[in-house]
């Protein structure tokens, strides 16, 4: 008897009859003789508007109380995917993150997941019971409720998957699997058959939102297959998996992008040893995710520092650093948060040239400037206007010919 862990998002159980269609799915695998471990997404749309309600009540919510809202929504489902499969003669039960043994770091809003004691989940299935599980969500050692950041139900499924030992991990969505482009984008878009971790993580982290990219990360430290699959059929999906990519492997494999960029610029920083650690160190104390980062070449012992972060962490980058600038004499911040980026990402750039000139040409040719570059050995971003995203992504699928298989 194989143990699977399948994952079911938001979009897949956002109304009545879409949580009982995910009943039947499951109650399909057990038929076929595999025990199940499910993780579930909130319904629809209810996390953002639960923040949405938060911010109606307090426009800086508590995050330890946010935590405690944000949570509930993945119970709700899981409550009632319970009561489905019930429903339909199977023996099935709920468990909150916490009740499931996920322990967290206290970093709210963003905790990271340090140990699972998964006895709860074990004795449930050893009942013969189908264990429901709410994604997204842990419990510090004080017993305070976190949340893993957006998108961590992904996270919680691929981390179940490894500390019990399961087969494989089946991350179920509202697309066929991980595909050369976001499809919602680039409708020209191809399913991959497969990809490795490291390239998975990659497009990942450069935005492609199909899967969290914490849960990339822990499938290839724990080596845990992951399936993404369609939730609405039958298609066979795309494997993220260690092993030798069958695909040809000498060139790009997908393009990400991501429209959630902010851009801060510190003008006229005097240059001289302690600088960026100045700026850098109190931004990672308060926990704000810094992407990239640029510093300019110093005219007259004076320099420009910019670096990018999420939207959301504008508000409180700008308010680190505008104190931070006004120690270090430097001369003015700015921000922008009308950008974002595109990447291309594939193992075969490696020692490859030509795909960065490629590339830029490409943005060139269709009149689409370069505010910032950034390149790691298997990818290449660029940040751009946010408006010109979409015509990025399209001209760079088209130039990297990535619509052929
Ligand atoms: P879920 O609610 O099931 O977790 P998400 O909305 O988080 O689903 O992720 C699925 C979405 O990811 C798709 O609807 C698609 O628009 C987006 N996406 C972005 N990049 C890709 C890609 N390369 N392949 C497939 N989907 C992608
Ligand atoms: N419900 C959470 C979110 O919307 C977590 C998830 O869906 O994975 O981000
Ligand atoms: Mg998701």
């Amino acid at each position: 008897m194989a143990l699977l862990v399948q994952k079911y998002g938001g979009s897949s159980v956002a109304d009545a009859e879409k949580i009982k269609n995910v009943a039947r799915r499951v109650v399909k695998t057990i038929e076929k003789g595999n025990q199940v471990v499910v993780v579930v997404s909130a319904m629809g749309d209810t996390t953002d508007d639960l923040l949405k309600l938060a911010k109606q009540i307090a426009p800086h919510p508590p995050e330890r109380e946010l935590d405690v809202l944000l949570s509930t929504g993945e119970i709700v489902s899981s409550t009632l995917l319970a009561m489905a499969i019930g429903n339909m003669g199977y023996k099935a039960v709920s468990l909150t993150g916490a009740q499931a043994g996920i322990e967290t770091d206290a970093s709210h809003s963003k905790a990271r997941i340090q140990r699972i004691e998964p006895r709860r989940i074990v004795e449930e299935l050893d009942e013969g019971n189908i264990v429901i599980v709410a994604g997204f969500q842990g419990i510090t050692r004080d017993m305070d409720i976190t949340t893993l950041g957006r998108g961590g139900s992904d996270t919680t499924a691929v981390a179940l998957a490894a500390s019990l030992k399961a087969k494989e991990c089946q991350i179920y969505t509202d697309v066929e699997g991980v595909f050369t482009a976001d499809p919602r984008t680039a409708p020209e878009a191809r399913r991959l058959e497969e990809i490795g971790y490291e390239e998975m993580l990659e497009m990942a982290t450069s935005g492609a939102k199909v899967m969290h990219s914490r849960a990339v990360e822990l499938g290839e430290v724990y080596n845990m297959p992951i399936l993404v699959a369609c939730s609405f059929n039958d298609k066979p999906g795309t494997l993220i998996h260690g092993g030798d990519s069958m695909e040809i492997r000498n060139r790009v494999r997908g393009i990400a992008h991501d429209v959630d960029v902010a851009k801060v610029t510190i003008v006229g920083v005097p240059d001289q040893p302690g600088i960026a650690s100045a700026i850098f160190e109190p931004l990672a104390k308060a926990n704000v995710s810094v992407d990239t980062i640029v510093q300019n070449a110093s005219v007259n012992k004076v320099t420009d520092v910019s670096f990018t972060v999420a939207r959301s962490d504008l508000d409180k980058a700008m308010s680190i650093v505008k104190s931070v600038a006004v120690s270090m004499k430097a001369k003015e911040c700015v921000s922008d948060a009308t950008l974002g980026k595109v990447s291309i990402v594939g193992t075969g750039m490696q020692n490859a040239p030509g795909y960065a000139s490629m590339m830029f040409r490409t943005l060139y040719e269709h009149g689409i400037n370069i505010q910032l570059i950034t390149t790691s050995e298997i990818r290449i971003t660029c940040i751009i206007a946010e408006d010109r995203v979409k015509d990025a992504v399209k001209a760079l699928h088209k130039a990297f010919e990535l619509e052929h298989a």
